[in-house]
């Protein structure tokens, strides 16, 4: 059985950007999963000579605003509840909002395995909110940038036990 990769966390943080990154066009046709969400994708991942099923937790625009979030929140709780490991994406240049503790505080309690990367770390923007994501009680921060391919390699090494 392939194991199952959930990227999650708040809107515009890269999520999408890393799921492009991992999945390329290998998109999943559909998921069928009943009593699911439909706005989310699923992808198959390469990273490395890793192979892993991917999901990105979209969608968020449809949602209405009172209800924003409680659908992001049953949204990550049923990706995470699929999943053998969470990509909890924090953005390194925005730093910490409380949406993000709102995750953390989710993703803490879930019997998930999570590993935390902060992204759009390319350049020196980044180093501040890479520290602040160490408060959040998740582990040591990954530095990656989606958007220019970097720190996947240090992506792969925490992965590839957990896959
Ligand atoms: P999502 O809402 O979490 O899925 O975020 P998206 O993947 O749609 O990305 C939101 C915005 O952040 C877009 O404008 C992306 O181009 C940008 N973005 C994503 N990854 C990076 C990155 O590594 N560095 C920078 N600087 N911007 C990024
Ligand atoms: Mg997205």
């Amino acid at each position: 059985m392939v194991a199952k990769v959930a990227i999650v966390g708040r809107p515009n943080v890269g999520k999408s950007t890393l799921f492009n990154r991992l999945v390329g066009k290998r998109l999943a046709l559909v998921d069928d999963t009943p009593g699911v969400t439909r706005d989310r994708r699923v992808g198959e991942a390469r990273l490395g000579d890793l192979k892993f099923q991917v999901i990105d937790t979209a969608g968020l625009e449809e949602a209405a605003a009172h209800s924003l979030e409680g659908r992001m929140r049953k949204q990550t709780e049923e990706a995470i509840g699929d999943a053998d490991v969470a990509l909890f994406v924090i953005d390194a240049r925005s730093g910490l909002t409380p949406t993000d503790e709102t995750f953390a505080d989710l993703l803490r309690k879930s019997p998930t395995p999570v590993l935390l990367l902060a992204n759009k770390a390319e350049g020196r923007a980044g180093e501040g909110g890479l520290l602040e994501a160490y408060s959040l009680g998740l582990g040591d921060p990954i530095a990656i940038s989606a958007e220019h391919g970097e720190g996947l390699a240090d992506l792969y090494d925490v992965l590839r036990p957990v896959v």
